[in-house]
């Protein structure tokens, strides 16, 4: 096993530069060159990274090529044991996850050690995956026929993921991909290229894995668009798997229309949070609080817009602020930490504009409202409109909006007034009305009485609109998008033609 914390101790370089992982192999790039991978908490050098080129790319899309039919072949069985093993394995390596994911990403630990809570799972639930039903029998109008809908491998899968849940997030855009009997190639994020994908690869080989079934290429920023472009246009390619934000998942859904290439994608989110007037106040902070600030607020489910019923604002906003402010932020390596870093300038500069932007504006700040590089305070506005960006983009920042609802209606037309359509929660103490609440809601997602940060790999993860479409990343989604579906008849008494 690699010692992935090897060179986040002291800040040398490595003494060997992380390498691809393509057809089974450990594979510098193509030329050598290479990327640096920093700790966003202190700065320092966590790891270099191979820097893929084109060459590095046909290479790993080669080899899940070649290696498809034959791991489609595998009984479900056999398929299955890898993954079981691959559960077993990720149990006892889960501390050195935890680790990477606090030195690589600036995760809490508390938000490490969720976020590998869900692998297992999801590995778990890819084995049982092979032996699910992948056909049916439907009437024919026609004497003696038989119709069967009936599915086959897609065959590879390009899969592109983000930094923030690197791990789960890389896994969930390929595993059920896997089980079906695709191959794939990963490139993990330029921010977590390590536990986004390299640990990944290291733990299927050691599951034993076949050669080719599953390949990671790495690159910087720059070498992101040549990666999407391969697997857009090489024919050898079936589908994509997107995770990451709205901008680039409308790029690749835009050039996927144009080559007829089927692409799931996962995408931003500008979540409410619905706190009715019956609520329990106390209940309704805390999961406000979890929602948006839980990371630090980077998750494509942080509660972005809090929608708080009249009778109830004042109240639940006193206490929210008085929360709030005993969180300041602090390194990720102290394990009550929950407000980490900023995973890079580039992020931490955008926050910051579009906070002071929204002040420039009228919003006022109740708490925070501040970068202390690499942090930005945890931040609550009031006074927020629809004409401010901070209504509508999604802030991917510890930092939230708090709103007075007149009406239920009200609170519902305001959380439905967003492009998004990720998750949304609502908190109340009827749970009729809570549910009547959900249906409501334009979200893939709604949780009655809990946050709007929540997921459970066997459930249908969705987003609407530009929130990714309507794509459902659970195992029963997956059938639907990493699968192809012929329509096989059978005509078994000759039946009469009409010439
Ligand atoms: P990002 O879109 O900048 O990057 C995501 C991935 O796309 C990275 O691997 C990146 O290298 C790659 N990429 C960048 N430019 C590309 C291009 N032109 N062609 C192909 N690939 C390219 O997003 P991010 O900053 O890594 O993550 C934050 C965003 O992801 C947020 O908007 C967040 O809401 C979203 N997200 C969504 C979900 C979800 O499940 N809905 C989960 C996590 C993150």
């Amino acid at each position: 096993m690699f010692d992935w914390l090897e060179t986040s101790k002291d800040n040398a370089a490595p003494s060997e530069a992380r390498k691809l992982f393509i057809n089974g192999e450990w594979t510098p790039a193509a030329g050598d060159t290479t990327f640096d991978d920093h700790n966003p908490t202190t700065g320092d050098l966590f790891a270099q990274c191979a820097d893929a080129s084109q060459a590095d790319v046909d290479a790993a899309i080669a080899a899940a090529k070649a290696a498809q039919p034959a791991w489609a072949a595998l009984p479900p069985a056999a398929r299955a044991s890898f993954f079981y093993k691959a559960a077993e394995l990720f149990t006892e390596r889960q501390e050195q996850f935890v680790q990477v994911l606090i030195a690589e990403t600036g995760s809490g630990f508390g938000k490490a050690m969720f976020e590998c809570s869900l692998v297992p799972l999801a590995l778990r639930e890819a084995a049982g995956l092979t032996t699910r039903e992948i056909g049916e029998i439907l009437p024919s109008q026609v004497p003696g026929k038989v119709n069967r809908a009936v599915r086959a491998p897609a065959g590879v899968v390009g899969v592109i993921s983000p930094w923030n849940f690197p791990l789960y997030l890389s896994l969930r855009g390929f595993v059920y991909a896997l089980a079906l009997g695709n191959t794939a190639i990963l490139k993990p994020s330029e921010d977590s290229p390590v536990s986004g994908g390299l640990m990944m690869a290291e733990l299927f080989a050691d599951a034993g894995f076949p050669a080719g079934v599953f390949n990671v290429v790495t690159t910087g920023r720059d070498g992101a668009a040549m990666v999407g472009d391969s697997f857009v246009n090489d024919k050898r390619v079936n589908v994509l798997s997107f995770t990451g934000s709205t901008h680039v998942g409308k790029i690749l859904n835009t050039a996927c229309a144009q080559a007829f290439k089927p692409i799931m994608l996962e995408l931003g989110g500008k979540n409410p949070i619905l706190v009715l007037e019956d609520a329990d106040l106390d209940r309704a902070v805390d999961l406000a609080f979890f929602g948006a600030f839980m990371h630090q607020g980077q998750i494509c489910m942080s509660a972005d817009k809090i929608i708080v019923a009249d009778k109830i604002y004042d109240a639940f906003l006193e206490k929210f602020v008085a929360k709030t402010k005993n969180f300041v932020p602090t390194n990720p390596q102290e394990q009550t930490c929950v407000i980490g870093p900023i995973i890079n300038d580039r992020q931490l500069q955008r926050i910051t504009a579009l906070i002071a932007e929204a002040q420039e504006q009228g919003a006022k700040v109740q708490s925070g409202g501040a970068a202390q590089a690499p942090f930005f305070e945890a931040t609550i506005l009031t006074d927020v409109t629809p004409e401010m960006r901070v209504w509508n983009e999604e802030i991917f920042g510890p930092a939230t909006i708090v709103v007075r609802a007149e009406s239920v209606q009200d609170a519902i037309d305001m959380a439905n007034d967003t492009p998004y359509g990720l998750s949304a929660s609502v908190v109340t103490s009827d749970i009729a009305m809570g549910e009547m609440i959900a249906e409501r809601i334009n979200a893939g997602m709604v949780h009655v009485n809990d946050s709007t940060v929540h997921d459970e790999p066997h459930c249908p993860f969705s987003g609407f609109g530009a929130s990714g479409g309507g794509g459902k990343w659970g195992p029963k989604g997956a059938i639907q998008a990493f699968t192809k579906q012929r329509w096989i008849s059978t005509q078994r008494v000759p039946h009469q033609l009409p010439f």
